[in-house]
């Protein structure tokens, strides 16, 4: 290869995507954001008080998504990687300074995700004042299930949130008791970013995050949206 070799070679044409339940549409991902401590509990079991923070936000790269059913790479730098189950809301209309009240007329679908978390660097970037990505947006961090449309399913506002692990389990929680709603959610994110079609948001985890380990099988899924799997890898 030489400098004069097309651009191929220098620019990736595909498009990040997630299937559509029950179609053979995709839809196509611009952004991932992603929701800190949205459940009390889980800000407990980290060491904070759920009562006094605003949502706050970070990001993952929309090509570390993993398709339902696949091989989570144990990823590199780590010994401490954690599962996070969380609610996916796909935007399907854009917007800036969104309305609570207007908030859910911008979503096209729900899927169920998995936060993934090298946690022991995001302990270290907590404790240096660093920045987290390293520690969330790494390759594979972000399995997702596929799409179901708001159109069918509504706007799920409770309902079981669960993880298994080898079929044993370790989370488990309620929609209901998000600190913030969906809703809530983007109307805040809103207000920092224009959000387009193709955004994706995680919504945050209930209690019960822990460490993965090479072979274990992950099963989880949201009442009234779907189910999650995926095996970690070496
Ligand atoms: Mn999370």
């Amino acid at each position: 290869m030489n400098s004069t070799e097309p651009a191929q070679y220098l620019f990736n044409p595909v498009i990040p995507s997630l299937a559509v339940a029950g179609s053979d549409r995709r839809f196509p991902v611009r952004r991932v954001y992603c929701v800190g401590r949205n459940y009390a509990e889980h800000a407990r079991e980290m060491g904070h008080d759920p009562d006094r923070e605003p949502p706050f936000f970070f990001t993952k790269h929309p090509d570390g998504l993993l398709a339902d059913g696949g091989v989570f790479p144990y990823p590199p730098g780590t010994r401490d990687v954690h599962h996070e189950i969380e609610l996916v809301v796909a935007i399907g209309r854009g917007g800036a300074d969104i309305a609570v009240e207007q908030a859910l007329e911008h979503v096209y679908g729900y899927a169920v995700g998995l936060d993934m978390t090298r946690r022991d660097l995001q302990a270290e970037a907590k404790k240096m004042g660093r920045p987290w990505a390293v520690a969330k947006a790494f390759d594979h961090a972000a399995p997702c299930s596929a799409l179901v449309p708001a159109a069918e399913i509504g706007h799920p506002g409770t309902g079981r949130i669960w993880l298994d692990i080898n079929g044993e389990p370790r989370q488990e929680g309620d929609l209901a008791a998000q600190i913030w709603s969906v809703a809530e959610v983007i109307a805040h994110l809103s207000r920092l970013f224009v959000l387009e079609p193709g955004d994706l948001i995680m919504t945050g985890t209930p209690a019960g995050v822990g460490p993965v380990e090479p072979g274990d099988r992950l099963s989880g899924g949201v009442q009234g949206v779907g189910t999650l799997e995926i095996v970690v890898g070496q």
